[in-house]
């Protein structure tokens, strides 16, 4: 399994602003390489293609060779998967970017040498041992703070007996409804930095406003990982709703919805759930706050006109409902671990 550790970078960080100067370089001439076999109507150069065309390169741009060519893979890359004939130009305003390939990467302490440099990190957190691999980088926020990124590949844990399980629904008023009766809010200190961030775009402060955008983000990361962590240390089964942010993100929804990151946090759900032997599942919501979990009458609100509706007392069976929390248990019911559902007394 491929995990992702992020650690700032405290060093040389002028050197890698060069680099990605070099980086962007490089990318434009895969660009230009491109353009021209459209305009040629020649056969469109592959990652092998471009490695081949900067080949010895490597002093003149004072770039890594394993850089180059994770440049021009990346473009390729790119390319395809945008379904694109060729891609934007980076220039002043890209944020900053220098792919490596892993095996160019060494450990050294609680450091990492590179391209015979020693980049000094903020160790948050000890790498696991494992290979490092391709798709690792150093790459640049909005801020200016450079980031590694190191892909690094771990063993799997072996999967754990399932002893209980977890419904979730991510919502759009709490970020998370859990089976278990439990309502995990938006955390509050993001919202107060979501209104600064709306002020000080509308007072057209540009740097002001691109530092809370990152603090946010960051904010928002930590929120999730320690979550996820904890959903995932308690739970041996988890099921989550399929909720489609980029469906509903067309509608007036669309701020809150993207706010609300829930793709990022399925993601860290599931990796996490892998690396720590648990189960996971994404499971289809569609009705899920239709269908009374108690005796599956479908006599809840309806769809999106109702999403007013909080709670509600089903007329079949008589038991009131907390809206998402019903829905967190119908999750659980319908993945594919009903039993451990027996385990959860409360129902
Ligand atoms: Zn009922």
């Amino acid at each position: 399994m491929l995990l992702v550790y992020r650690y700032r970078v405290k060093s040389l960080t002028g050197l890698l602003g060069r680099q990605a100067r070099a980086c962007n370089f490089v990318w434009n001439f895969c660009n230009d390489t491109q353009l021209q076999a459209l305009k040629w109507n020649k056969r469109w150069p592959s990652g092998f293609d471009l490695n081949r065309l900067t080949a010895g390169s490597s002093k003149q741009l004072a770039l890594h060779a394993g850089t180059i060519n994770a440049v021009c893979e990346q473009y390729v890359k790119s390319r395809r998967q945008r379904n694109r004939p060729w891609l934007r130009w980076r220039g002043r305003r890209s944020l900053g970017w220098v792919p490596l390939k892993g095996r160019d990467l060494k450990r050294e302490g609680e450091a990492f040498r590179f391209a015979g440099h020693t980049f000094r990190v903020f160790h948050s957190r000890p790498l696991p041992q494992g290979k490092i691999r391709d798709g690792t980088n150093f790459c640049c926020d909005a801020r200016g703070n450079w980031f590694l990124n190191i892909v690094v590949e771990v063993a799997e844990a072996q999967t754990r007996p399932v002893h209980s399980g977890i419904g979730i629904d991510l919502g759009l008023k709490d970020f998370a409804a859990l089976s278990t009766g439990e309502k995990i809010e938006n955390p509050r200190h993001l919202r107060q930095m979501a209104e600064k961030l709306a002020a000080a775009q509308r007072a057209h402060k540009r740097r002001q406003a691109r530092n809370i955008y990152a603090r946010i983000a960051h904010a928002r990361r930590d929120f999730q990982h320690k979550l996820s962590m904890r959903l995932v240390r308690d739970f041996d089964y988890i099921a989550v709703g399929n909720v489609n942010a980029a469906g509903l993100a067309k509608t007036r929804l669309a701020k809150s919805v993207l706010d609300a990151g829930w793709s990022s946090f399925r993601g860290m759900l599931r990796y996490k759930a892998m690396a720590h032997g648990a189960w996971y599942e994404e499971v289809n919501e569609s009705f899920s706050s239709r269908v009374c979990s108690s005796c599956a009458g479908e006599t809840g609100p309806k769809g999106v006109a109702d999403l007013g509706i909080r709670s509600w007392i089903c007329s079949e069976c008589g038991v009131s409902h907390d809206r998402d929390i019903n829905s967190a248990r119908n999750i659980l019911f319908r993945s594919g671990h009903r039993t451990p559902a027996e385990g959860i007394s409360t129902l």
